[in-house]
């Protein structure tokens, strides 16, 4: 079989399920990919290109200069206390973003999905606003049936499904299991959301943490929204309706209300947000990422969390390496998966070690407040030092030997 005979199905079109796409695509698969919103899915936060392979795999897709010019470029940050007195302040950093003179990306998640689409360009099927409804393998291929087409009852045949849809992915509920089997909960919740720029931000972030209550603003250009994180810290996991959106702004106010600084204004803003994202922060920890013909990819298979802002690297290292074990194995796709899981599992378990120590420094406290800069600047986290190096095979030559 060639790769070009190779249908593969992603279910997602974020960061990994654009990244694989690409990847496929580029050895020659025939790739479909589904997503459930009705277009890119907007909103988030800045996510990180982070490490040396990282950055190398977005070089290898043509796109690292793209991201570099559509980046952050933010100009430095603040730390606020509760009653909105500045602690910290630099100019040389972010605090997601880490030091601005590393070689890492920085850049808001939609702006880099974007780029990724406009990189996997016109070589893709792409079904939006649609879901994968049963998912049916054999030993030479897998039947799906998405929603729209369950009126027709006419499954389409793949030769192989990722999927690549996220922390609450949903084929890996239907192929392995419900979420509480492989989510392990990391004791907080967080929203991101857009919102005016009511502080006049100009290429800034601006953090607020009140015990185990924070959030943030980053602004790009001063006309442009605030993107805004707001969370909380919880023991136990809550229950609610993840869907309800509504519910869950109601979750965050209550939980925020009276957490000092801007954060009343915040949520008076959060109302009208048009891209609300609110979750457990979660790790999801699974024994083996593929079964049979089904393989999970990016949060949906192994989401570091949010917590170590290392899971965009991961996710599209992780597209690298899967769709360079398939073309390099295009005749036993199996084990091209199994390959895969045996290149990427131990960097995946470091990443996800980064999650027990990534906290912010704790918040100065009355007296101690009444100076200028007050949090040690040692203690505010830099997680570029934190990158953990991989090894990239060039597929390419393996290909050509
Ligand atoms: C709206 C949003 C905002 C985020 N904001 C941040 C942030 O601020 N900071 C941060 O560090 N990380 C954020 N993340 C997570 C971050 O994108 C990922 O951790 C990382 O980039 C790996 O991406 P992924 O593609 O594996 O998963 P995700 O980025 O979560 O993408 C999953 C994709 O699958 C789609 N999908 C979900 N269910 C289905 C279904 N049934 N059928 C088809 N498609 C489906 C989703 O709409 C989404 O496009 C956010 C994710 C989302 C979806």
């Amino acid at each position: 079989m060639t790769t070009a005979d190779m249908k593969v199905l992603v279910s997602g079109a974020s960061v990994s399920g654009l990244s694989v796409a690409y990847w496929l695509s580029h050895y020659g698969f025939k790739v479909t990919v589904v997503e459930r919103a009705p277009d890119l899915r907007p909103g988030g936060q800045a996510l990180d290109v982070r490490g040396a392979a990282a950055v190398e795999v977005a070089q290898r897709m043509g796109i690292l200069a793209t991201i570099r010019e559509r980046s952050t470029k933010l100009a430095g940050m603040s730390m606020v206390d509760a009653a909105g007195k500045e602690t910290f302040r630099s100019e040389e950093r972010s605090l997601t973003g880490g030091k601005f003179n590393s070689p890492n990306v920085e850049i808001l998640r939609d702006h880099l999905v974007q780029v990724l689409f406009e990189a996997v360009g016109d070589r893709i099927d792409f079904i939006f606003g649609d879901s994968i409804e049963t998912l049916k393998q054999d030993d030479t291929g897998v039947d799906v049936t998405l929603a729209n087409d369950l009126a027709t009852a006419s499954p389409r045949r793949f030769d192989l499904v990722i999927g690549a849809d996220g922390m609450r992915s949903n084929v890996r509920r239907l192929v392995f299991g419900p979420d509480e089997q492989f989510a392990h909960y990391l004791g907080s919740y967080i929203a991101v959301f857009s919102i005016p720029n009511f502080l006049g931000l100009d290429h800034w972030q601006v953090f607020c943490q009140n015990g185990d209550r924070g959030g943030g603003l980053l602004v790009l250009d001063k006309d442009q929204p605030a993107r805004t994180y707001a969370g909380f810290g919880a023991p136990e996991p809550l229950t609610y309706d993840y869907r309800d959106i509504a519910a869950q702004k109601r979750l965050l106010a209550d939980r925020l209300a009276d957490a000092g600084w801007e954060f009343p204004r915040i949520l008076a803003f959060m109302e009208d947000t048009p891209d609300f994202y609110f979750d457990a922060i979660n790790q999801i920890r699974m024994d083996e990422w593929s079964n049979g013909r089904v393989v999970l990819l990016g949060d949906a298979g192994y989401c570091v969390s949010l917590a170590t802002g290392q899971g965009t690297s991961v996710a599209m290292i992780g597209a690298y390496v899967l769709a360079g074990e398939l073309a390099t194995h295009r005749h036993e796709p199996l084990v091209g998966l199994k390959r895969y899981e045996q290149a990427l599992r131990d960097y995946v378990l470091a990443n996800q070690a980064l999650a027990s120590d990534m906290s912010l420094p704790d918040a100065p406290s009355g007296d101690a407040a009444g100076g200028d800069a007050v949090i040690d600047p040692d203690s505010v986290p830099d997680y570029n030092e934190r990158a953990i190096p991989f090894d990239l095979k060039s597929y390419e030559t393996l290909l050509r030997s």
